[in-house]
């Protein structure tokens, strides 16, 4: 009799952080890894369910820690049926973990999408494991509100944040301008809590970021979209935000790697200054990923989601290649895509390895959101959340907990 709750995954290029095993075996019994390593190594165990994934990757899932929907629902949505679909859209792009992220709008809005994550983070998802909710918004500065809706923009205010942060433990990020009123004061309280203080849709100025980071923001929300750059000042130039995130070794940070936001030379530029180890592959997607183009809303506004051109811009070149912009086409809303496409750009147009480029997909946003004890590598003990994909990066499997959540052609 076969036993169930072992499976063995054989005949895997299995991707570790420090190197790529040929010929690897990983034993997956009771949702977590029970063994991983070079055939000859492992003992197989005995009535498990073998699976011979004929040389392909197996990787640690992907882990996107700030994205706002995906298969035609969003966050905002706040129902459990929206997370759901989110889940699926993007455990088909090869997302075992998720932090659906809030968007600025009403502030009964923004709790109604909190308390709805409160739920169902607790329950069995039928695609990619919701770890919390990322609050971004409404927090922010005017000038670089991009996507962000005007009308709902506040400062922050402790009778407002504290009774959020008090009442919803699944609140596990929070992306803020610093520089505006009250700014520093929520970054300390996130420190005090253990939640990722994030910088975001900010005008901040050098000074203003060392302040920033004094009171405890340690990342950068989707570098180079939302902040300010060296601005001249009657004869002195002054960093903005963006060479501050390059320069202090104190920030992490994120990148939108759909292949649009950021072109190949940015991402080069971020990763000569920060190092591998200190940015993360995040997609920012919207409803449409996972779907095609057509006409979405976030946040309020109208978005369209249509074909991209290649030319002056160093865009991919590609089937499905799809770029998300508010309606006036002046600026990106989110991203279409899930967090293969971003995987694969890294690789295909930025150069990278696919181990490095699956590194800042997995295990270095887990140790952001400080689930690196459980998540984020292939590692005896660890969660069995793996997915399979092919040279290309096409997804061929995704399993979360040790539960295949999507098989490609099924
Ligand atoms: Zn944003
Ligand atoms: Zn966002």
């Amino acid at each position: 009799m076969q036993n169930k709750k072992i499976t063995v995954l054989k005949n895997a290029r299995l991707i570790t952080p420090v190197r790529i095993i040929k010929n690897g075996v990983l034993v997956i019994k009771d949702g977590k890894i029970a063994d991983v390593g070079a055939q000859g190594e492992i003992i197989f165990p005995r009535n498990a369910r073998v699976i011979d994934v004929e040389g392909r990757y197996v990787s640690p899932g992907f882990i996107d820690i700030h994205l706002h929907g995906g298969g035609g629902a969003d966050t905002m949505d706040a129902t459990e049926e929206a997370i759901e679909k989110i889940s699926v859209a993007h455990a088909k792009g090869g997302s075992t973990s998720i932090v659906p992220t809030t968007i600025t709008a009403p502030i009964e809005d923004i709790i109604r999408a909190i308390e709805n994550i409160e739920i169902v983070r607790k329950k069995n998802l039928p695609g990619a494991n919701v770890l919390g909710v990322h609050v971004e918004g409404p927090y922010f500065s005017p000038e670089q509100r991009g996507a962000q809706n005007p009308k709902f923009l506040k400062e922050p205010e402790p009778e407002e944040y504290l009774g959020l942060l008090d009442r919803y433990d699944c609140i596990i990020r929070v992306s803020a301008a610093p520089e505006i009123r009250g700014g520093l004061e929520l970054g300390q309280e996130l420190r005090k809590r253990g939640i990722l203080a994030s910088i975001a849709h900010t005008n901040a100025t050098y000074q203003d970021i060392l302040r920033a980071i004094e009171a405890g923001y340690t990342h950068v929300t989707h570098m180079y979209s939302g902040m300010s750059g060296m601005k001249r000042i009657n004869a002195y130039r002054v960093s903005g935000v963006i060479e501050s995130t390059l320069l202090l070794d104190e920030l992490t940070t994120e990148i939108i790697a759909d292949g649009h936001h950021l072109p190949p030379s940015l991402i080069k530029l971020i990763l000569k200054a920060k190092g591998l180890d200190k940015v993360s592959i995040i997609t920012d997607a919207m409803s449409a990923a996972g779907l095609g183009p057509g006409k979405y809303f976030l946040g309020g506004l109208d978005v369209v989601v249509e074909d991209d051109v290649a030319g002056e811009f160093e865009v991919p070149e590609e089937e499905g290649n799809y770029v998300a912009k508010l309606l006036t086409r002046d600026a990106f809303a989110g991203s279409a895509a899930t967090m293969d496409k971003c995987v694969k750009n890294m690789v295909k147009l930025v150069g990278l390895s696919i181990q490095d480029a699956v590194k800042m997909a997995t295990i270095n946003p887990a140790k952001l959101i400080g689930v690196e004890d459980k998540k984020g590598s292939l590692v005896k003990g660890k969660d069995a959340d793996i997915v399979i994909f092919d040279e290309n990066i096409n997804i061929i499997m995704t399993i979360v907990g040790g539960k295949i959540v999507y098989k490609k052609g099924k």
